[in-house]
């Protein structure tokens, strides 16, 4: 049985369907790509799972159905969003926003232990952890959006756009992150235009076109499928 199943997923802005009917699968413990051109509908996507935007369909998460729960009570069940342009508190202090992370808990010992576990592992935000969130770079941003939903304990990861408006070398840094994360035992959902790199780290991808799953399979195959070359990776 997936981790996650979505089937026939479909996202209305008035009379503009953003996303048609699509249909995919996360296994656990599973790094898989959503990759595709500006405006295919991706963002829409990640908003209809994470709970953020009204869709029609279905959507399995670890064997029950999550499309009528709201978005915090689907972050208490381990599924994390974080969204395209990273949405952290910008008036709370970093720690406060890693705090934030937990809220759907209430294992506060364990609460604790992970917050210096992510401080361990985010050496960048502990030097920083009292200062205002709004006041970091764009990388320390990224960082903390997803520090933050790593406090939840997620079992799956929705990452939309991570690496996006980052120098080349904390693009690197994020993608680094991720596998790590993968490597973990999370299971990662990502959405990137950085094709090459999000078809480098992951087990498998989709490509969506138009609100529609127009390609799918292993990772390294689609890297070496012609349309996906000429499409997404300049070749
Ligand atoms: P990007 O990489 O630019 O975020 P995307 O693949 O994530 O692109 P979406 O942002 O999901 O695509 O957009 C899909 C379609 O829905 C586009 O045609 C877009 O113009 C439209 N759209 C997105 N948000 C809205 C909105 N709030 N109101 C109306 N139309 C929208």
């Amino acid at each position: 049985m997936s981790l996650l199943s979505v089937r026939d997923l479909t996202v209305h802005y008035g009379g503009i369907e953003a996303v048609r009917g699509i249909s995919l699968d996360v296994q656990a413990g599973e790094l898989v790509s959503l990759i595709g051109a500006n405006g295919a509908g991706k963002t829409s996507t990640m908003g209809a799972l994470g709970g953020l935007l009204k869709a029609a369909g279905s959507l399995t998460y670890d064997g029950v159905d999550l499309s009528r729960l709201p978005a915090h009570e689907r972050v208490g069940r381990g599924l994390a969003l974080v969204p395209e342009g990273r949405g952290i508190f910008a008036k709370l202090t970093v720690l406060e926003n890693l705090q934030m992370g937990a809220y759907c808990r209430n294992d506060s010992s364990q609460i604790a232990h992970d917050l210096a576990q992510q401080l361990e592992q985010f050496p960048r935000l502990a030097e920083r952890r009292g200062q205002l969130a709004g006041t970091l770079s764009g990388g320390e941003q990224q960082m903390l959006a997803i520090a933050r939903a790593l406090m939840s304990r997620p079992k799956l990861l929705l990452l939309d756009e991570p690496s996006m408006g980052l120098a080349p070398i904390l693009v690197e840094q994020i993608f680094r992150l991720i596998e790590r994360i993968a490597s973990e035992g999370v299971a990662v959902l990502l959405v990137e235009q950085n094709a090459r790199q999000a078809l480098e780290i992951a087990q498998r991808a989709y490509v969506m076109e138009s609100g529609v799953i127009t390609l799918s399979g292993e990772a390294k195959a689609l890297a070496a499928d012609p349309r996906v070359r000429a499409a997404y990776l300049g070749h």
